[in-house]
């Protein structure tokens, strides 16, 4: 009987695969670039990972699919979100974790987590690229920077400018005036990444610092916006060593989990039971989709610790009352 589990995470843009032992241990991992969702990319992805193990499809016992596209996995067993995978993934490798902070291309997620590596709480932003690798793609491009250098760029930065706008839409003009008064690429990747930071901070505020708190997803690679990040918050932020594959290793630690005979019948129940209120926090939250606070106007506007008018599609504060373990 074949002992591999696979967890795939096709987010906005990489496609991650991730093949387990029987026992847990990480067999292989595949990352691939992605213009947009597609299921080329989810092909690369899965093949790369199988080769990489020495595998083929048959060898594998159980996939599940997680991300935004985890619909399009192909003969995936069944899907479980984001949320639960990222909470899941971290809790294997940073144990004792009680927030992540997932920043991805073009989403950031707060995951409250508890004892057992389940959802207690989350908030997401998924509609405005301030504070997602969105965001920095914008001002890369602007500072005419490899996205793996702007790190290095902004932990250079001495002094601290003023940047008004984060929107995508209007920061790459903001940037370009800044760069046209005389303002050094250094300062401006170290303002962004600042502002970035505190941007950040608003939908930690709705979810509530707890810690340890671990960064992930392909942002937490760059190590200047881990480094602000920390320095908002005041807390030390742990990086995993591959953090951008943290989805798809819960995926697959819940493949493992879901068929082997590693959790009890009470642990699934329970698993069962948040990813429900996981999932039917983010349906609503979609339908009501709050205005742009940027195109509002409203951009300053800061109430309740978080951002007037940001567009958080879901945040799970309210639906989540999950029993803590006593
Ligand atoms: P998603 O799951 O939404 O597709 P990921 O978690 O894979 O997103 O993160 C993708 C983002 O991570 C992109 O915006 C990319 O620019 C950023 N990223 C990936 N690697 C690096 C790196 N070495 N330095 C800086 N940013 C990076």
């Amino acid at each position: 009987m074949s002992q591999y589990f696979m967890g795939v995470d096709l987010g906005s843009t990489t496609a991650k695969t991730v093949i387990l032992d029987g026992g847990g241990s990480v067999v292989a991992a595949r990352i691939v670039q992605m213009g947009a969702v597609s299921r080329e990319g989810l092909r690369r992805s899965v093949e790369g990972a199988l080769e990489a193990a020495g595998l083929s499809m048959p060898d594998i016992a159980y996939t599940i699919g997680t991300g935004y596209g985890r619909r399009l996995v192909p003969g995936v067993g069944r899907t479980f979100t984001e949320i639960t995978c990222h909470a899941r993934g971290v809790s294997a490798i940073c144990p004792g974790v009680r927030l992540v902070i997932d920043i991805g291309g073009q989403d950031s997620k707060v995951i409250a987590v508890d004892d057992r590596g389940l959802v207690d709480d989350f908030a997401m932003n998924d509609r405005c690229a301030s504070g997602t690798g969105r965001f920095y793609e914008v001002l890369a491009r602007a500072l005419e920077c490899e996205m793996s250098q702007i790190g290095d760029l902004a932990m250079k930065g001495t002094r601290d400018l003023e940047v008004s706008s984060l929107c995508a839409t209007f920061a790459e003009t903001e940037i370009i005036s800044l760069l046209a008064e005389g303002a050094s690429r250094e300062d401006i990747a170290a303002s962004v990444h600042r502002a970035v930071a505190h941007r950040v901070l608003g939908l930690v505020a709705l979810v509530g610092v707890r810690e340890p708190i671990v960064m992930t997803g392909g942002v937490a690679n760059n190590r200047a916006a881990v480094h602000f990040l920390a320095k908002a918050l005041d807390r030390p932020l742990q990086v995993p060593p591959d953090p951008q594959i943290t989805g798809a290793l819960g995926a697959a630690l819940l493949a493992l989990d879901t068929t082997g005979a590693r959790a009890t019948q009470g642990d699934l129940s329970m698993l069962e039971k948040v990813e429900r209120e996981v999932e039917s926090a983010f349906v609503p939250a979609n339908r009501f989709m709050p205005t742009c606070a940027t195109c509002s106007g409203d951009l300053d506007d800061e109430k309740n610790g978080s951002l007037r008018g940001m567009p958080i599609r879901s945040s799970g504060r309210a639906s989540l009352g999950l029993t803590k373990p006593g």
